[in-house]
């Protein structure tokens, strides 16, 4: 039979767990249990699923199956959000149209169709990655942010802010994308700031009384042709100041590095001076009724530009409130796509952030422009589109978070956040920041929102469900709440009677998806599920979301219940290329976690994401680090089960319990380590560290792999069946069984591939595996890792010396304050060492010898150096010893009393003759390296049992299988062969072995410098 190659294997696994309903039953089994709930952030699916999504999706998976083995009840409701503004832009392009204009040519309802079938586009893409991926997720039972069930749970949620007086609309200056024609929640804005060049002006405004000059300065010059007033601060001291000719107003403390240090100071003034001083504007496109005077503002500062701050009042908040506030004239020049009106004769109809430029041109041309220069600064830009956003004085709907700042800071300090400090960091600040929530979009696709406005009495009604809306309605509703349909619903005021019509907009996305603890189960117009659901153990989401999914959810859960959603929170970081750079499709470096689960499967994704780098710092990731990961853990692990399957099938060994064998010292090593790394895996994956878990597992593996089994080699080669042989079968079963388990959740696919052929039985369905102290042995395990060092230590000797494992050496001395020569064996075993004596010091095979140094000694006794010198060469060994442990001694010497210290002594220490030395710490080997006749021949007929292995492996004779061999060779070389002969059978199953004149058709082989000659058959 072919062997199963690993796509085959996770793809048999999928459909064993889709026939059998694995995932199904997991649940099902645990239906009386306490709940550990878990919420899915919705993601949209009409994008495709990249490798960021692939660390959310194994964390949540890890997470979800983890808890699920522990016993708890962990339902996994898939979501999508459906709605906004990426759907829309979708469609456009679909359809080749752009803007609101074509859209409405194009009309409002066909678009809406094609919004509601492109949503979908690559659901079966986000599917089939889901759970090719191993995520377990409910994805036939999922929330849609489009269903009306969802839309009606919102509804409430809006109707209670409503009620709550905190949804308020206002005329006010946002954040707009000129792209989407639509402004922006600051939340959003905050997600996409980038550092780009601008140009910034100081501008000279004359006053209209006489030749002075104000210079205002601004960062956005394509804001000059709507220019309404300027703005000083009343307290700060100007100056007027000539330079060339020209006398200038700037702040004095700012004179010399405004006009440098030629300018002449003639008159200091406050800035209350010049309030209401008129000036001509720089442009004259527009005339404005009252504007063009200089107003007094407390939030001018003297930091940068001139002191002087020039006001448009549609594209700044200040600027805006300053106009209202002097009751000065509200001017915009720019339209709803960010370009300039017919009235900007010259700039009409380009896009204004293009247009810094030739507005720069315009007023040097007039003489207007005194200086310009260019800057960095961060800019935000759309989180959607990429365009800059321009700050715009719109008609919006907000809800009044700010009124609610100390409850969301009070509801976050209940919350566990890992890693720990964004709470009261990137999370905490933007809380105490946080600025009411712009929840309007004037757009088409998207939850309507459900404020009716009387168009006599301006009465607003918020209905809070279906059957309100019903009452209240003049006609039955249409089956679709979106919009267009929703917008032919008219209502009658209760108040006054008269029509009362639906505000246009539809809501920001996050809302939707922030309403997702509720909305996912209809809630309050179904309770149930909701009841068992609410507040969540855990939300799990990239760090991109702390602003969005994790700031909503707690908006909307603070709103609507005044408490947090979530008791822990855990925020990923960015998955970025080897080198730390950002992924992207457009640089090409944009890893695509579908072809990296076709090449190297789903377990080795997901055992990268979580082993290399601990998921809450931004992590440098590559193909090789998903090699590495298949061949370190998953590899080793295959191999292990292998060696096991092998063994275990020739001599037909099937697992009991209750026939332990009699297990050696090394059975009782790996189940202590075992043990000891189920208590700490489990106390890792309690506090969400991943990292450290997955790392215990992969060094107990490598324990096993690399030491038990390698170690236990001979114990399953053995022939018949002895109490050792049942002991290592079933100490190596038991340990591959509770690697399953404790893998599960991490590569669930290679733990049911094992776990399956062990117990015949899905590892999902078992408990995760509990620590037994009875198990536990420190000692065992500390004396193990001293054994394993003194074997690093002597292969250290071997590979300077350059001698091979297999010539055999006569003798280990091992000097250590521990006798531990009952695992000599092993040691002997491992090194190929004939003999080993434990002594408590290297003394007796290493001398120091003492020179004097001349350096220190020659202040220390001056004209005694030489008699010092003299002595110190002849030095007795229990004088040398003395000095050695109290590191001085008291001679005399020319008639005096002399103290010697080590500081005046060079030492130097010879080993024995024929042995070497090698060190850690506290722990010594020697390894007497001699070679006699014997040993040499010993090494010889090593070699060749290694080569004869080889030769049968490539004849592929089964391993269980005895064989004959004929040789031709030399007298001398048969002498030796015999002499080893028990050595050849204790490792080759070899039946007859004979010497024979000459050979056909055989092997050559060197053995002992010369050649002979080999020939197997099965016997
Ligand atoms: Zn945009
Ligand atoms: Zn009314």
């Amino acid at each position: 039979m072919e062997k199963e190659t690993l796509q085959q294997r996770e793809k048999r696994i999928l459909s064993y767990w889709q026939t059998e309903n694995v995932f199904e039953k997991s649940i099902e089994n645990r239906k009386n249990r306490d709940s550990f709930v878990f919420y899915e952030g919705p993601p949209t699916a009409n994008g495709l699923p990249h490798v960021g999504h692939a660390l959310g999706r194994t964390v949540k998976d890890v997470v979800a199956r983890y808890k699920t083995m522990q016993g708890f009840l962990v339902e996994r409701k898939a979501g999508w959000d459906t709605h906004g503004l990426p759907v829309e832009l979708g469609v456009e392009k679909q359809l080749g149209i752009s803007g609101k204009q074509e859209i409405e040519k194009y009309g409002i309802e066909p678009f809406i169709q094609k919004c509601k079938e492109s949503v979908f586009t690559y659901e079966k893409i986000w599917r089939s990655f889901t759970e090719q991926l191993g995520y377990w997720v409910d994805m036939d039972h999922p929330y849609v942010t489009l269903d009306n069930s969802y839309i009606e749970s919102v509804w409430h949620i809006l109707s209670k802010v409503h009620k709550d007086r905190l949804l308020y609309k206002g005329h006010r200056v946002s954040p707009y994308c000129p792209s989407c024609q639509t402004s922006l929640s600051s939340h959003e804005v905050a997600q996409g700031y980038k550092d780009v060049k601008d140009l910034s002006a100081t501008v000279k405004f004359r006053r209209v009384d006489s030749n002075e000059i104000f210079l205002g300065w601004t960062t956005t010059p394509w804001t000059l042709p709507a220019n309404v007033a300027l703005a000083m601060h009343p307290d700060l001291t100007y100056v007027k100041a000539q330079l060339d000719g020209e006398v200038f107003i700037v702040a004095k403390s700012l004179v010399f590095t405004v006009l440098g240090e030629n300018a002449t100071i003639l008159s200091e003034h406050q800035g209350a001076e010049f309030a209401q001083v008129a000036y001509k504007p720089p442009f004259d496109y527009i005339a404005v009724e009252h504007g063009h005077v200089v107003v007094m503002a407390e939030y001018v500062t003297e930091t940068s530009g001139t002191g002087i701050v020039h006001i448009a009042p549609a594209h700044g908040e200040d600027d805006y409130q300053t106009v209202k506030e002097h009751g000065l004239s509200f001017i915009n020049v720019v339209d709803l796509r960010g370009c300039y009106t017919n009235e900007i004769t010259d700039l009409a109809g380009r896009f204004v952030k293009d247009c810094d430029v030739d507005v720069i041109k315009l007023l040097a041309a007039s003489n207007l422009l005194f200086h310009k220069e260019k800057y960095e600064h961060s800019y935000p830009h759309c989180w959607r589109c990429d365009s800059p956003l321009l700050y715009y004085a719109t008609d919006s709907w907000f809800i009044q978070m700010s009124a609610l700042k100390e409850q969301l800071l009070a509801n976050n300090n209940t919350v566990t956040w890992y890693p720990d400090h964004i709470k009261e960091g990137r999370f905490g600040k933007f809380l105490e920041n946080v600025v009411d929530w712009n929840i309007s979009r004037n757009r088409y696709w998207g939850t309507p929102l459900n404020v009716w406005v009387c168009t006599d009495c301006g009465h607003e009604e918020a209905p809070e469900s279906i059957a309100a809306l019903s009452l209240l309605a003049q006609q039955p509703l249409p089956d679709d709440l979106h919009k267009p349909y929703i917008d032919d619903v008219v209502c009658t005021c209760p108040q006054c009677h008269a029509t009362m019509r639906r505000t246009p907009e539809v809501i920001d996305v996050w809302f939707d998806s922030g309403s997702m603890p509720f909305a996912q189960h209809h809630y309050p117009f179904e309770q149930e599920a909701f009841q068992k659901q609410f507040p969540a153990d855990v939300v799990i989401e990239g760090i991109d979301q702390t602003r969005g999914f994790f700031y909503s959810l707690l908006a909307v859960s603070t709103l609507y219940k005044g408490q947090a959603p979530y008791k822990n929170v855990l925020s990923l970081g960015h998955v970025l290329d080897e080198h730390g750079q950002k992924m992207s499709k457009s640089k090409g470096n944009a890893l695509d976690p579908i072809d990296l689960i076709n090449s190297y499967g789903a377990d080795a994704l997901r055992w990268a994401l979580l082993v290399d780098s601990s998921p809450w710092n931004p992590k440098r990731f590559s193909t090789k680090i998903v090699q590495e990961a298949k061949s370190k853990l998953l590899d080793t692990l295959e191999n292990t089960f292998s060696f096991y399957q092998l063994y275990a099938g020739i001599d037909q060994f099937t697992f009991d319990a209750a026939q332990q064998g009699t297990p050696i010292l090394l059975d009782k090593w790996v189940l202590a380590r075992l043990h000891t790394t189920i208590a700490k895996v489990t106390t890792h994956m309690d506090d969400y560290q991943f990292t450290q878990g997955c790392r215990e597992i992969a060094k107990l593996m490598d324990d096993v792999s690399n030491w038990y089994v390698r170690r236990s080699r001979q114990r399953f080669w053995a022939s018949g069946f002895s109490e050792d042989k049942r002991a290592a079968f079933n100490t190596l079963h038991t340990v591959l069984s509770e690697v399953c388990k404790l893998l599960a959740p991490f590569t669930p696919f290679i733990a049911e591939h094992i776990y399956m052929q062990l117990h015949n039985e899905s590892v999902h369905l078992q408990d995760y595996p509990t620590a037994d102290a009875a198990c536990i042995n420190v000692k065992l395990e500390e004396e193990m890792t001293t054994i394993v060092k003194i074997v690093e230590l002597g292969r250290s000797i071997r590979n300077a010396k350059n001698l091979k494992v297999k010539q055999p050496l006569a003798e280990l001395i091992i000097a250590s304050a521990q006798n531990l020569s009952n695992y000599n064996r092993i040691i002997q075993e491992e090194l190929n060492i004939k003999q080993i004596q434990w002594l408590p010091s290297t003394e007796a095979f290493v001398e120091t010898h003492f020179k004097l140094n001349f350096k220190t000694a020659g202040a220390a006794f001056g004209k005694h150096v030489n008699a010092v010198k003299s002595y110190v060469e002849t030095m007795a060994t229990e004088d040398k010893n003395t000095l050695l442990c109290e590191g001085q001694l008291t001679v005399q010497l020319d008639e005096q009393s002399l103290t010697l210290e080590h500081a005046h002594l060079l030492t130097e220490s010879t080993v024995k003759d024929g042995y070497e030395l090698a060190e850690d710490g506290k722990l010594q080997v020697l390894l007497y390296t001699h070679l006699t006749d014997s040993l040499i021949a010993e090494g010889h007929v090593r070699d060749f049992i290694r080569f004869v292995q080889d030769q049968r492996k490539q004849l592929n004779y089964p391993i269980e299988k005895y064989i004959d061999m004929q040789i031709a060779c030399s007298s001398q070389q048969q002498m030796i062969l015999q002499q080893f002969e028990a050595l050849l059978r204790a490792n080759i199953l070899v039946q007859d072995i004979q010497f024979v004149a000459s050979l056909n058709n055989a092997f050559c082989y060197t053995f002992a410098q010369e050649e002979l000659q080999v020939s197997l058959s099965l016997n």
